[in-house]
């Protein structure tokens, strides 16, 4: 058995088999990422869809994914890629996705995304690519569940130029049902806004994250570190294992409402 120390959930994992995200593998005792630079996805995004709204806004990204997540919400908007090893990639170098990324510039490209599934999985890779993106002066962006421990976190934030990363509740109980360690990702939101430009997402969720008291608990929190970070508040729709209906809009409103009390920036997203 060998450790994987890169989040919270430290899997000790048998020889040749893989960690809860399915993207990291105990190859003859090394933790060794089996995703690395194999793509599910790859687009030129605008930045607002990330979503960033105050990082270059009007600009597009180079936007890429991988598979493999290491929490796992039942409400899932990308489950065919977060949870399928087995799904079709293509494989790539950084070198390769840094010279794409380069040459849709003249499209209005700013630079690289790690995006779509939990591309910190594939760390590895996330780290390369951003070194050689920052020598080509190119902005490299992380979008996030937050599920990364410090170790490996604070050598990757001084290549990172902007994150989004998601806040789904604001209760351990509530992230143990996702799979996930609250603290670890209060911590990331923190140490990120000290190195970079970070907005944080929150997706409302019917019985899960649509009461008054998780927002009120959300914008606090964010505004005691800067009332200028951007909060995202989307929309819910059915995926994966959850079929209630979409979020009632009234209830996005009244949620934002009381999220701008607090912070100077709250946009409601998918509706
Ligand atoms: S990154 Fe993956 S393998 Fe490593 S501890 Fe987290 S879930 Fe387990």
């Amino acid at each position: 058995m060998t450790e994987c120390k890169l989040c919270p959930h430290h899997c000790n994992i048998a020889e040749g088999k893989s960690g809860l995200c399915l993207a990291r593998t105990n190859v003859s005792g090394n933790i060794v990422c089996t995703a690395y630079g194999r793509l599910t996805a790859a687009a030129l995004d605008p930045i607002e869809k990330k979503p960033l709204y105050h990082f270059f806004p009007g600009s597009k990204i180079f936007s890429i994914g991988s598979y493999g997540c290491n929490m796992r919400c039942p409400f899932c908007q990308n489950y065919d890629i977060s949870t399928n090893k087995d799904i079709d990639t293509e494989k790539v170098t950084p070198e390769q996705v840094v010279n794409i990324a380069i040459s849709l510039i003249p499209r209005g490209n700013i630079g690289i995304a790690f995006t779509y599934n939990e591309m910190l999985t594939n760390y590895e890779f996330v780290v390369e690519t951003s070194r050689l993106a920052r020598d080509k002066n190119l902005k490299t962006v992380i979008v996030t569940n937050g599920m990364i421990t410090e170790e490996y976190l604070k050598p990757l934030l001084p290549l990172t130029d902007a994150m989004n990363i998601d806040l789904k509740c604001f209760s351990e109980s509530g992230y143990r049902k996702l799979g996930g360690d609250l603290q670890t990702v209060l911590e990331t939101i923190r140490l990120g806004a000290a190195s970079c430009h970070v907005e944080v997402t929150t997706l409302i969720v019917p019985g899960f994250s649509d009461d008054e008291e998780t927002m009120r608990g959300i914008s606090k929190f964010i505004a005691e570190i800067n009332k200028d970070i951007p909060l995202h508040i989307t929309r819910y729709f059915p995926h994966y294992k959850y079929d209630s209906p979409p979020t009632d809009i009234s209830v996005m409103r009244r949620l934002a409402t009381i999220a701008s009390e607090k912070l100077t920036f709250v946009h409601l997203g998918n509706i």
